[in-house]
């Protein structure tokens, strides 16, 4: 025990031990995940292909599934020392409170104003945006975080920030928004009136509270009919998983100065970034078949997307303007029922993990808003931070698995992602507290009703 204590409540890295590349899983992954496709020919997308839509340096991190370093542009090296290194912590308060022999470690990543860990691709985003000289970016936002992230980093190199937020979010959380506008970005509630793709899917759907993929389309339009402008996506894609790939790096690392091994690596997926940066470097051990990590993915029970969705092709975006993406998927026509985790709302899953979980190299499961909430609540009691929603699916699993030490007697070592805070998120606070939050879970018929509108590809 008192050996034990020589580890620090929180685990700080050094400026100078800061990583300096990010790490590209997919140079480890014996089976590539599949290639993006261009919907008409089916064939897979060229860089060409993507110029009108994505910056030119993004691309290439995009489609480069070999190259498994990528240096960090020191201007974002720099950037990242204003809120980064992000503490590892160790969550002695929770296992007491939990009577655990387990061992709890939390990746914080909600040290900064945006709240989470989007930052860190936001930076990244901009800045090759930047460098290409372009005006400006068009994006969606789910929850908020991903907005408020790109309006930091758009101002910090004084670029033009167009934001579709999906309806819902918009309206329950305008002091999002504001965060946006503070930062000079514009902000349209998704389905809007101001694209063609919106129109549509607002007289196909009418009074939709909108989704991720409905913004995602809107966002693209928006780009590609605007001089001097592209799209960037704050999760999914490739490219974000590589810069996320800082939050692993920084934990493996702080993990290794005290000679820490974990046994289980937990982390909440919606478009499954933040869960890919997190075990990027564990899982470059584990597909070297030098170690055997447990990593599991937790979302919510009403967007299950690799617990009851499909190993397919599929749209990115419900407007179907976007490449076709091979990943575990609810299909693109799939609205969650509007749930307080807006940010785990996406229909589909990052083609890396959606690989990664079809070979058997992670689990997933899926949980129930209420409990969700219960554990946030649980974790905020203890440890003092007020998790995001999104953060708190991961908390829920932890606790779960750490309760399990405790029936077996197992010291496991537990690490999970924190990913952000919750301030934006007390109206669902709120609603729990009122005992008014539901736990609707979809039905195989509805899930299998979206999913017979997936795009037939050989
Ligand atoms: C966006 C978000 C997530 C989910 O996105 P991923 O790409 O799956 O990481 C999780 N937590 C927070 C706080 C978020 O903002």
């Amino acid at each position: 025990m008192s050996e034990e204590r020589k580890i620090p409540y929180k685990i700080y890295l050094e400026e100078s031990e800061m990583p300096k590349a990010w790490y590209n899983l997919r140079a480890d992954m014996k089976n590539k995940p599949a290639p993006l496709l261009n919907p008409g020919t089916l064939k897979p997308m060229t860089a060409d292909e993507l110029k009108p839509v994505f910056c030119e340096e993004l691309i290439k991190q995009e489609l480069d599934d070999t190259t498994a370093y990528f240096e960090i542009p020191q201007e974002i090296q720099d950037f990242y020392k204003m809120y980064r290194p992000a503490p590892l912590v160790r969550a002695y308060c929770l296992e007491k409170k939990l009577q655990t022999p387990a061992k709890i470690y939390y990746k914080f990543e909600g040290n900064n104003t945006s709240g989470s860990h989007k930052l860190n691709s936001a930076i990244a985003q901009a800045y090759y945006a930047k460098k290409q000289g372009l005006k400006g970016v068009t994006t969606e936002t789910g929850a908020g975080q991903w907005g408020t992230a790109l309006s930091m980093a758009c101002s910090y190199f004084d670029l033009d920030c167009k934001v579709y937020m999906v309806k819902i979010s918009y309206e329950q959380k305008p002091f999002r928004r504001e965060v946006m506008r503070t930062y000079g970005a514009s902000v349209t509630p998704s389905p809007s009136m101001e694209t063609e793709i919106g129109k549509q899917i607002l007289a196909k759907h009418p009074g939709t509270t909108g989704s991720l993929g409905c913004a995602i389309s809107e966002a693209v339009e928006a780009a590609t009919t605007s001089e001097g402008y592209r799209y960037v996506l704050g999760s999914v894609l490739n490219q974000v998983l590589l810069h996320q790939s800082v939050i692993g790096l920084e934990t493996k690392a702080a993990l290794d100065k005290y000679g820490i091994e974990p046994d289980i690596i937990i982390g909440c997926a919606g478009g499954g970034s933040n869960l890919g940066g997190l075990i990027a470097p564990f899982m470059r051990e584990k597909l070297r078949g030098e170690k055997g990590y447990r990593i599991i993915a937790v979302e919510p029970a009403s967007c299950p997307s690799f617990t009851r969705g499909k190993y397919a092709y599929d749209f990115c975006d419900t407007g179907m303007v976007c490449p076709l993406a091979k990943m575990y998927t609810l299909g693109s026509d799939y609205i969650p029922a509007p749930n307080h985790a807006g940010g785990l709302r996406y229909h589909g899953m990052s083609s890396t993990l959606s690989q990664l979980y079809d070979d058997g190299l992670m689990e997933a499961v899926s949980v129930k808003q209420t409990e969700v909430f219960k554990a946030a609540e649980e974790f905020a009691r203890v440890e003092g931070i007020l998790p995001a929603p999104e953060s708190s699916h991961a908390i829920k699993v932890a606790i779960d698995e750490a309760l399990k030490c405790k029936e077996t007697g197992e010291e496991k070592t537990i690490v999970f992602g924190l990913t952000g805070t919750g301030y934006f998120d007390m109206t669902a606070y709120e609603k729990f507290h009122d005992g008014k939050m539901d736990n609707y879970i979809p039905t195989d018929e509805e899930i299998a009703e979206s999913l017979s509108k997936l795009p037939v590809v050989e």
